[in-house]
């Protein structure tokens, strides 16, 4: 199958590099002329475990490309994958101008039957806008069809999520388009559950609600744990094991980020409105997410009494572990909040430092997590990289002026860390 993906982010270049990699020919586009020309240098623009192998498999058997000539990609594929950004506007509805563009510059550029798939992550009902969009812009006369495949791969297991999918959302209107998808996903020998388009567009912003709702749910649980001195993690391990429920997102930590979650459940909330419903449960969850951010710095404050001037290490900036992503990260409102009170912040992430770098410039970055330890009047783990689950605590206490540990992922054994020496705070237990 010949292929065109638009949009070479995180998930446009996985899907790129992944489709190549089960046989299709892809051609893949972005705007952004330095990251075509990172990528066709043999550079990877973000990090993703694995995925600089099979990119090079890819180029190297011929089958994947990268440019910013939307239009020969366009000419060159049957099959056109939107996969560009949708940030969210202040209002909280998803800027949709990227899509569009990328729908006027396809059809302005279609010579023939095209299939055009929505990948990124777009409201109900923008599927009927892609229709109409191509309807006004393409000149040629020529048939095409629309499809939704949202994606659900996650950043840090992007390419294993990809190629090993639990499910491939498919929505379509015409059995032409049915049969082309169907075929494209065949050699991932995975689940497919073909729906129409509304319905395709509604499980991908409905899974997200669900899991930031699990999320929400369980950091409002660990609030009561933490009352009467149970342990959330227990809780969550006794609650997750009915098959109903299933353990996952019910771990308890300072919040969800990252691109999808926030925006994701944001957007939704505005569709629902849109559509007349006002969907109170999720707006909990976003309260739930926001205080739990503000309850993570007051456990500093507890510790810690005033900030001002007190040396605070961080520990993990990427909004979660296996991937140099900062987008809406906890990291950011919680290191947000120490500054305003005057705290020196020191910090350290494995992949994250240069996205770091262009959101903090006033902060002291450390090359390790003993560098962020140095002085430190406080440690706060904010992302649960395995990294950190492997540190050497005597050494690290060696380099703190007070030996108090904040862990906001609860990736560490209490029992451990006080036999240690350190005061320690969980999140829930
Ligand atoms: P991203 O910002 O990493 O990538 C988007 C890319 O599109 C950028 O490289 C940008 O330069 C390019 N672009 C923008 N306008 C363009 C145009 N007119 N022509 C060509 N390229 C253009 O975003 P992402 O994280 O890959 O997310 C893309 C979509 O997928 C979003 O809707 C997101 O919600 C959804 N999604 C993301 C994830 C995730 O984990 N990141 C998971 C599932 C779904």
């Amino acid at each position: 199958m010949k292929i065109a993906v638009i949009g070479t982010g995180y998930v446009g270049l996985t899907s790129g590099a992944c489709l190549a990699k089960i046989g299709h020919q892809v051609i893949c586009v972005d705007n952004n002329a330095e990251k075509v020309a990172m990528l066709n240098r043999g550079i990877m623009p973000i990090y993703e475990p694995g995925l600089k192998e099979i990119i090079d498999e890819g180029v190297n058997a011929k089958r994947l490309f990268f440019t910013t000539d939307i239009k020969k990609a366009v000419k060159e594929s049957t099959v056109c994958f939107i996969a560009v950004g949708t940030p969210p506007l202040e209002n909280g509805e998803p800027d949709l101008t990227y899509v569009e563009n990328v729908v006027q510059d396809i059809a302005a550029n279609m010579d023939d039957y095209r299939l055009i798939v929505e990948k990124s992550t777009v409201p109900v009902q923008t599927g009927s806008w892609i229709r109409k969009t191509v309807e006004r812009y393409c000149r040629a006369d020529v048939q095409f069809d629309v499809a939704s495949n949202p994606e659900f791969l996650r950043e840090g297991s992007a390419v294993k999520d990809f190629l090993y999918p639990d499910r491939i959302v498919i929505g379509v209107e015409t059995e032409r388009a049915r049969e082309i998808m169907c075929e494209i996903y065949r050699p991932l020998n995975a689940p497919i559950i073909v729906t129409d388009i509304a319905s395709a567009e509604l499980i991908k912003h409905a899974s997200n609600a669900f899991l930031a709702m699990k999320i929400s749910f369980i950091n409002a649980v660990a609030v009561l744990c933490e009352a009467v001195g149970a342990d959330v993690q227990l809780v969550a391990d006794g609650v997750g094991m009915d098959k109903r429920i299933g353990r996952a997102f019910l771990d308890a930590g300072v919040g969800y980020g990252g691109f999808c979650f926030p925006k994701d459940l944001r957007a939704f909330i505005r569709i629902a409105e849109k559509l007349g419903y006002d969907f109170q449960l999720l707006k909990e969850v976003e309260k739930i997410n926001e205080a739990t951010k503000q309850r993570f710095v007051q456990k500093i404050r507890g510790a810690l009494w005033n900030l001002k001037n007190k040396n605070i290490g961080i520990l993990g900036l990427s909004f979660k572990p296996n991937t140099d992503d900062m987008r809406f990260a906890p990291s950011i409102d919680i290191i947000k909040a120490l500054l305003a009170e005057g705290a020196n912040v020191r910090a350290y992430d494995p992949q994250a430092m240069a996205n770091a770098r262009r959101i903090f410039p006033e902060i002291e970055l450390c090359n390790s997590a003993e560098a962020a330890a140095q002085n430190a009047d406080l440690l706060a783990i904010v992302t649960e990289w395995d990294e950190f689950k492997k540190l050497d605590l005597a050494r690290i206490k060696s380099r703190m002026r007070l030996p108090i540990i904040c862990d906001g992922r609860n990736i560490y054994d209490r029992a451990r860390l006080e036999s240690l020496g350190f005061t320690y705070i969980g999140m829930g237990r």
